[in-house]
């Protein structure tokens, strides 16, 4: 078979990957908006779901892909054109890059989906009015629905010191809500970062100020990690 021809094969073998790939997660959506609407107070069902397909998608596929590389090479190397072969394995490198970057990205969708219901769901079943009021006067206490810690405030109405002790399932939405929503926040530079230095340290920034910006009580332990991550050159790397 001559190299043009070789090649023409072994374009339409990824392209077919790539559309499995597409086809895959397609069909996983409606048992995952299932899955979602279904969701309470936490995302370790989706944890389950997103490894089974990440195993179906990019570690499956990529096997057919290298397995395909292999007979490919076999024909090449027969027609003694041997520049094709380094040309052709950088389509095997660029296929599995594009398969883990989109698949990063349907993760962090996925777990942003699932956040956005969990987080429905605490606001539905705490009662923010009576957790968030002063006990002595009823007064609004500054306290936002991403309070982790257990705080003591005074009220400014009547100076009674309120301690504030959060549910489980409030100190939960730090793992399960905030990091994800800041994750997806971050999403493009996070896509990069492989790639591209100045793009990870953007991803840092972007992600680190979404968690400030959302959870002024632990702004300072945020801004403290962000800090180390952009100047520890092991952070970095
Ligand atoms: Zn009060």
């Amino acid at each position: 078979m001559a190299g043009e021809e070789l090649i023409k094969r072994w374009d339409a073998y990824l392209s077919k990957l790539k559309d499995r790939y597409s086809e895959i997660l397609a069909q996983a959506e409606e048992p995952l908006k299932e899955v979602i609407e279904n969701l309470q107070y936490d995302n370790v069902i989706i944890i389950n779901i997103k490894t089974g397909l990440h195993n179906q998608t990019v570690l499956q596929l990529y096997q057919k892909a290298e397995e395909g590389w292999e007979k490919m090479q076999a024909e090449i190397y027969k027609t003694g054109n041997i520049g094709l072969i380094k040309q052709e394995a950088a389509k095997l490198a660029i296929f599995r890059d594009s398969l883990e970057t989109e698949f990063a990205r349907f993760e962090t969708e996925l777990f942003a989906r699932a956040a956005r219901k969990i987080l429905e769901n605490v606001k539905q079943h705490i009662n923010e009015k009576q957790i968030h009021r002063c006990t002595q006067c009823a007064a609004d206490l500054p306290i936002n629905i991403y309070s982790f810690m257990a705080v003591n405030i005074k009220c400014d109405s009547c100076g009674a010191v309120n301690t504030y002790q959060p549910d489980d399932r409030i100190r939960a939405l730090e793992y399960y809500v905030i990091e994800p929503l800041a994750e997806e926040y971050a999403l493009e530079e996070k896509l990069r970062r492989g790639k591209d230095k100045a793009a990870e340290k953007e991803y840092f920034k972007k992600y680190y100020t979404y968690l400030m910006d959302n959870v002024p009580e632990k702004r300072e332990s945020y801004k403290r990690t962000l800090d180390e991550r952009l100047n520890n050159p092991f952070f970095s790397q």
